[in-house]
């Protein structure tokens, strides 16, 4: 996960590496070994019979259903520069212009969240000064923003004290934490804006406030990377036929080299250091037995990383790790009849907010995103639950997560009928929470992997969440590595 610059074809580097997660994390590290160095040989240990991790797409009568993520950011460059690499960049579709709106729960109804609104950054005063989603109290201290004093600007601050002493309360109970409470799952008097959104932070310090930013049109540079850390439908991208199609791809293109085996169904059971004349190594433990490498790329969770470590020898960067806390969120994807709804269901998606008190947190209308996601007249829908919002949903079992989604939908859409299908699908601490000292904990980490030469770690905890921060991450791991191996 150091942060090193990227290395040419080393012929040095004739090394054995491991690759630990067939996730797309993991995926992304092998195919970057294989291709930037023809010497490398490397096995892709994956615990599970299938890759791919998290993302899971699955085809049934004419609908085609993401169960984990369904789309990534492409102003990031991880995912884009991948697929262009692999010849990919063909198979990708953009969301669908016609339905381009997000909504936010608002009193009960679904409402447009204000033009221009990025995250946080208000483009369009306007819109802002017209939205119902604010009293007239609220919209007046939001653009008030412009007339704060930066007094009380901090290195790193949760998204609920930046928002709330800029924006004022309202902004953030009705906009903010919903629309970044989304993309986290996370509460937000705790999530880090430094490691999250840090032009926010920049933008204050640099303008002396978001709108001042805006506005003197000098932020234009800190705009593009406000987007590149945001939820811009316009911004996303998919393989037509699913994300299992892009981790399909990276599989077949590993299964080809004779310099990769693909190891399934071979969790790892621990990992220590193996190290023999000049020669650093590790040693890997899987039911089979042990097997020495030169180097290896934990891709696994950050949470799952200590467990395969003794405590001993790894103790402070066990300890690091263990202090990252992940929430569990379940995702119900459920197919309808359009004409089972009392609403036009016209938008990309709608976040709810915290203070409403509904048992979901999202709703995302996957077959208006994206074409051919359902069959003519048909309806997908992308319900989530839990978080650490609602960790009580997760205590749940998954019939009553489905009553209580089926009641959601019938209460805030006028759904009269029940759905076609649906499932749960749960995901158990997946979704790590870059809390305020986030980016001081993975310095500490990554001091303690200066001390292991030939460990890397990548994935989700560390740079980001989204998919092309876990590609990139897996990347710099893999460039890192041969770096230090020539
Ligand atoms: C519900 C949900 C929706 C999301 N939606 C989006 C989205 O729309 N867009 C987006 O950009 N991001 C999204 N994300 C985030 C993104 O999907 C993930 O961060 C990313 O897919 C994680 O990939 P990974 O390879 O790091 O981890 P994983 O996908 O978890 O892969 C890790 C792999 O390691 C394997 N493994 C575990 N232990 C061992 C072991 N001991 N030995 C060998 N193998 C092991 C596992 O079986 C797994 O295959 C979403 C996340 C969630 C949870």
């Amino acid at each position: 996960m150091n942060q090193q610059g990227s290395t040419a074809d080393t012929p040095a580097a004739a090394a054995n590496v491991a690759v630990v997660g067939g996730g797309i994390t993991g995926l992304a590290a092998a195919h970057r070994l294989l291709s930037r160095c023809r010497h490398t040989r490397i096995s892709l240990f994956e615990s599970s019979r299938r890759v791919g991790g998290i993302i899971r797409t699955e085809e049934a009568d004419g609908f085609l259903m993401e169960l984990g993520p369904d789309s990534f950011i492409t102003n990031k460059p991880g995912a884009v520069q991948l697929c262009e690499e692999l010849g990919f960049s063909s198979q990708l579709i953009s969301t669908d212009e016609r339905f381009r709106k997000s909504l936010v729960l608002s009193r009960g109804r679904p409402r447009a969240v204000p033009d221009g609104f990025m995250l946080m950054a208000p483009e369009n005063p306007l819109a802002v000064l017209t939205t119902p989603i604010l009293s007239l109290k609220g919209r007046l201290r939001l653009l008030g923003e412009y007339f704060v004093s930066s007094a009380g600007a901090q290195e790193d601050e949760s998204l609920a004290s930046f928002v709330r002493r800029r924006f004022g309360p309202e902004t953030l109970d009705r906009l903010v934490q919903p629309l970044v409470g989304g993309i986290y799952t996370s509460d937000p008097e705790k999530l880090s804006l430094r490691a999250t959104l840090p032009r926010f932070l920049d933008m204050e310090k640099e303008h002396g406030g978001i709108i001042r930013a805006v506005l003197a049109g000098r932020a234009r540079k800190s705009r593009k990377a406000v987007a590149e850390s945001g939820a811009r439908y316009g911004l996303f991208a998919t393989p037509a036929a699913g994300l299992s199609s892009l981790t399909g791809e990276l599989r077949k293109l590993l299964e080809q080299s004779e310099r990769v085996r693909l190891r399934l169904n071979t969790p790892i059971q621990s990992l220590r250091r193996d190290d023999r004349e000049n020669s650093p190594g590790w040693a890997l433990e899987t039911h089979t037995g042990l097997e020495r490498f030169d180097a290896v790329i934990l891709t696994l969770s950050a949470r799952a990383v200590p467990q395969i470590l003794p405590d001993d020898e790894f103790s402070e960067l066990s300890t690091q790790l263990r202090q990252i806390e992940f929430a569990s969120s379940a995702l119900i994807v459920s197919g309808h009849q359009l004409s089972d709804f009392h609403d036009r269901m016209e938008a990309f998606g709608m976040v709810v907010p915290a203070v409403e008190q509904r048992e979901i947190l999202a709703v995302s209308y996957s077959s208006r995103k994206f074409p051919n996601r359902a069959p003519a007249g048909h309806l997908l829908l992308r319900t989530f639950v839990g978080g650490a919002m609602q960790p009580q949903m997760m205590q749940k079992d998954d019939d009553e997560i489905l009553d209580s989604v089926n009641r959601e939908l019938s209460a805030i859409y006028g759904m009269h009928r029940e759905p076609l299908f649906s499932e749960v699908i749960r995901y158990h601490a997946a979704m790590p929470q870059y809390h305020v000292g986030h980016c001081e904990r993975i310095r500490r980490i990554e001091s303690c992997l200066r001390q292991l030469p030939g460990l890397q770690l990548a994935g989700s905890a560390y740079h980001g969440v989204g998919i092309p921060d876990c590609i990139s991450s897996g990347r710099t791991a893999a460039d890192s590595l041969l770096a230090a191996l020539s």
